[in-house]
């Protein structure tokens, strides 16, 4: 079974996005026209949409292109997303600063350690992400339990057999 805790996750993507970002940076330095934005497809989710909110806040119309690019080969969540970063870019809005803020503070709380540990499990049943919160942690551990194998929604669903 494979664990992320949800800070060790959190550091991650903020890192990766960065590199996602510095790429871009790099390709547009190097005249690079038309980039393969295949390669942005089927990626994490909440991974790109963060990459999306960081071309955002950067206000940088030179990404509008590869953006147009990417938009062409993704689906649909994610075309849409990037049609908003495009009109943010374009008419200069302002973006969000108290979202920028928090995520900012989460990731310095993450980097220090003092985030909360709860951790993300992988579900047996239909392979989803589900927290198990701090609090669950301590109940199960109270209750003698071993970690919940499936998430909330397929427990509910089916048997309890295998909780
Ligand atoms: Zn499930």
């Amino acid at each position: 079974m494979i664990i992320f805790t949800v800070r060790g996750w959190q550091i991650q993507s903020d890192q990766y996005t960065d590199e996602l970002l510095n790429e871009w940076r790099k390709w547009l330095k190097q005249g690079k026209l038309s980039p393969d934005m295949t390669y942005l497809k089927d990626r994490n989710r909440p991974m790109i949409l963060l990459f999306l909110s960081k071309i955002k806040e950067s206000g940088d119309q030179a990404f509008i292109p590869y953006l147009k690019l990417w938009g062409k080969v993704d689906y649909k969540k994610v075309r849409e997303e990037i049609r908003k970063t495009i009109d943010v870019l374009e008419n200069k809005k302002p973006i969000d600063v108290q979202v920028v803020q928090e995520r900012t503070e989460s990731i310095k709380e993450a980097l220090k350690g003092s985030a909360p540990q709860d951790l993300l499990l992988k579900c047996w049943e239909c392979g989803k992400r589900f927290p198990f919160t701090i609090g669950e942690q301590q109940f199960y551990k109270q209750k003698g339990f071993t970690d919940p194998k499936r998430c909330k929604a397929c427990r509910n669903q089916g048997n309890d057999m295998f909780f």
